[in-house]
């Protein structure tokens, strides 16, 4: 597996310039890889993301599916995907009630993980500080193989 990595910088603040990504998107050629789920179930985030090319995908989809695995960013479909709900992503707005999570944002940065994509995160530009202590939960395809 050779994904070829590119140099995001690690930061908060979109640049403005930039389409919001999906931080749990479907593995595809071109989608950026952002963390993998680890042993105890979590989702360790990079601090550098990683662009999936097709030799990478053709390995990860040897056995159980990527996105069991995997975390992949693409940018927001929003009103083209079916998560999408009052304006804003119905993921981690699930995520969040389910977890209890204040979603004030509120806190110091201190204690948050490095992310690759916090600078154009859907669910950062929504959410905050809160969206990425809830999101080492999140594991896009939870289904039974
Ligand atoms: S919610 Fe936070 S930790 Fe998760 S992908 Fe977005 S910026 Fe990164």
């Amino acid at each position: 597996m050779t994904p070829q990595a590119v140099s995001d910088p690690v930061g908060c603040g979109t640049t403005g310039d930039e389409p919001l990504n999906c931080p749990s998107a479907p593995a595809a050629v071109g989608a950026k890889l952002i963390g993998i789920v680890q042993r105890n179930g979590r989702v360790g985030l990079f601090g550098k993301s990683l662009t999936v090319d097709a030799d990478f995908l053709e390995k990860a989809r040897r056995g159980r599916a990527p996105e069991k695995r995997f975390r992949f960013a693409s940018p927001c479909l929003q009103g083209g995907c079916k998560q999408w709900g009052e304006g804003q992503c119905g993921v981690i707005r699930r995520v969040l009630d389910a977890l209890g999570n204040d979603r004030t944002g509120a806190g110091e940065d201190a204690g948050l993980q490095p992310c690759a994509l916090r600078g154009t995160c859907r669910w950062f530009a929504e959410h905050g500080r809160a969206a990425c202590r809830a999101c080492p939960e999140v594991v896009t395809d939870t289904q039974e193989a």
